[in-house]
């Protein structure tokens, strides 16, 4: 019989299979010849200790026992070209993921998306870092993939429900991601890697009789009686349905203020902002890992913290190990910072989102805009932030302690922001109690991790995007808007998801949901 073994390894003992077999052998006390296989089935590091360990889950077969190797297959699509038509709006995980669904369940997608396909994407993302010009319809949150194609490609998710998230991750690996994935325990794929996954997700929606169209922006929702009827788009051309998934992000500001317009019940939602703070990647393995140099079988450290500062939770957000800090707006006139990796996270510097909890409270000064009241204080500071920085891609950036003493750096050294940094008091882009709380903040942090308080780390403002700041309602039960029959709002800009595992998640639940209304298995 296989037996499963729970074991904590060397870090070369983990990545060499034949120092592996000899542990598991002198652990279960057979010479090595007897041992046929070995499954690792989860891997994590431990970096508690000074000697750094690797904790490992395996199957270990012997000979005479029954050992196959696990081949993660593509679901059974069927052919949906002539079946009843949901149109999807949205090419981000929530949207594909809920395309793939709806194949399954025998109706057709129509998938419309604003943005470029994956490819034509990068020409827009190259426009502005070198050039300053942000496409309102071709950027890093907008495109095929959504927000997360150019990212790092993290997968992890505080979902409880396992069997969802390994639905999800298994899925990804039969549209060709790693296997690692499934065993890693915070696994991510890395943006030179994710544009093909999604390319071809999109070849199997489009082969299974499903259609994607790209530079199609819905400019207006049809609704009769309460009830959706299609959508418009910017040429004019309108698409007819009576199921619509709405999976636009959270930076479709002109899909939440055009559901305000058209009286769709929408709520302002909290979420969280602050800064995207870079260190050079050495010094975050030397923090983590306590040891000078972090040699070649650990990857770049990553890290997470969190503290309560000021009665509010400060922590760091969508942290890139070995990565860059990229412009993220989606309008001219804004800059928004968030940040990507490759696969391999091997760049010079590590960045981190350092975001504190807002409350619906903090958004009073723009009471008038009611369910758009977040929405209007994220775009004042990602505005003042624009202007401050000199009306540019370029963003406001200060020295980490320089920060904590309101003092304005002398200079700003180079760093990964491909658009470049202009020296300002942050204290300017951000109201006052966000200033001091972020200043505490990073204090109390260096007490945490010794040496992350440093002049060598270089904040750069704002991190803003980090959710949605507005709530389409729905029904817990069957996921259609409270009050429009026929609209599932979805993934993350409805407010149902936070990352790419639980948007595909989400993506997946709302068609099931269409599914068993038309009675569809
Ligand atoms: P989105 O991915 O935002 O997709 C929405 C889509 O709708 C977009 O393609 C948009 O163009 C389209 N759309 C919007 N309006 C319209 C319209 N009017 N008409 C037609 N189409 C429209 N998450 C992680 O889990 N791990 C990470 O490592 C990670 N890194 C990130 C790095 C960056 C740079 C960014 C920007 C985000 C990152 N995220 C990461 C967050 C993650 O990308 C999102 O949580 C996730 O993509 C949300 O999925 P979604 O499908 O709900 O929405």
């Amino acid at each position: 019989m296989p037996q499963e073994l729970l074991i904590q390894v060397t870090p070369e003992t983990a990545a060499n299979e034949s120092l592996l077999k000899d542990h598991v052998g002198k652990l279960l006390k057979v010479a090595n010849s007897e041992i046929q296989h070995i499954t690792i089935l989860k891997r994590s590091i431990d970096a508690r200790q000074k000697a750094i360990k690797i904790n490992l889950k395996l199957t270990v077969y012997m000979q005479g026992d029954v050992f196959q190797e696990q081949q993660i297959q593509l679901p059974d699509y069927p052919n949906v070209a002539n079946e009843q038509e949901v149109i999807v709006v949205g090419a981000g995980p929530a949207g594909l993921f809920a395309a793939l669904q709806l194949i399954e369940l025998g109706l057709k997608p129509i998938v419309v998306e604003r943005g470029k396909d994956v490819r034509g994407r990068r020409r827009d993302l190259k426009a502005i870092n070198r050039d300053h010009l942000v496409n309102k319809d071709s950027n890093y949150c907008f495109g095929e993939g959504g927000a997360g194609t150019y990212s790092d490609g993290k997968l992890y998710t505080r979902s409880k429900k396992r069997g969802d998230v390994t639905r999800i991750l298994e899925l990804l690996v039969a549209y060709g991601a790693t296997p690692d994935i499934l065993v890693d325990a915070h696994p991510h794929i890395g943006t030179n890697k994710l544009p093909q996954i999604i390319q071809d997700i999109r070849d199997k929606i489009i082969e299974c009789g499903g259609q994607v169209l790209f530079e199609t922006r819905v400019t207006d929702i049809l609704v009769k009686q309460n009830e959706i009827q299609g959508i418009v788009t910017q040429t004019g051309q309108t698409i007819t349905a009576n199921k619509l998934i709405l999976a636009t992000g959270h930076s479709a500001r002109d899909i939440y203020e055009l559901l305000g317009r058209k009286k769709i019940f929408i709520e302002a939602k909290p979420f969280a902002l602050g800064v995207r703070a870079e260190h050079p990647q050495s010094l975050i393995d030397s923090i983590q890992y306590s040891c000078d140099y972090r040699g070649e079988l650990l990857p770049p450290a990553p890290y997470s913290i969190v503290k309560q500062v000021g009665g509010r939770g400060m922590y760091s957000f969508c942290m890139c190990p070995g990565g860059v800090i990229a412009p993220c707006a989606t309008s001219p006139g804004e800059v928004v910072t968030n940040g990507w990796s490759p696969s391999k996270r091997d760049q010079v510097t590590a960045n981190s989102g350092i975001v504190i909890e807002l409350k619906l409270e903090d958004f009073k000064p723009y009471a008038k805009f009611g369910a758009l009241a977040g929405l209007e204080f994220q775009k004042s500071i990602e505005q003042k932030a624009w202007h401050l920085a000199g009306e540019s891609q370029k963003v406001p950036a200060q020295k980490m302690i320089d920060f904590t003493k309101s003092k304005v750096s002398s200079e700003i050294p180079k760093t990964s922001y491909v658009p470049g940094t202009t020296s300002v008091e942050l204290g300017q882009v951000f109201p006052g109690f966000l200033t001091q709380i972020l200043r505490e903040g990073f204090t109390e942090f260096g007490k945490s991790m010794k040496g992350y308080l440093t002049n060598d780390a270089i904040l750069h403002a704002p991190e803003s995007r980090t959710s949605s700041p507005v709530r389409i309602p729905r029904d817990a039960i069957t996921y259609e808007h409270l009050q429009i029959k026929g609209l599932y709002p979805c993934g993350e800009g409805a407010g149902y998801a936070g990352g790419i595992i639980s948007a595909a998640i989400d993506g997946e639940k709302c068609a099931l949901m269409i599914g068993a209304i038309l009675n569809k298995k």
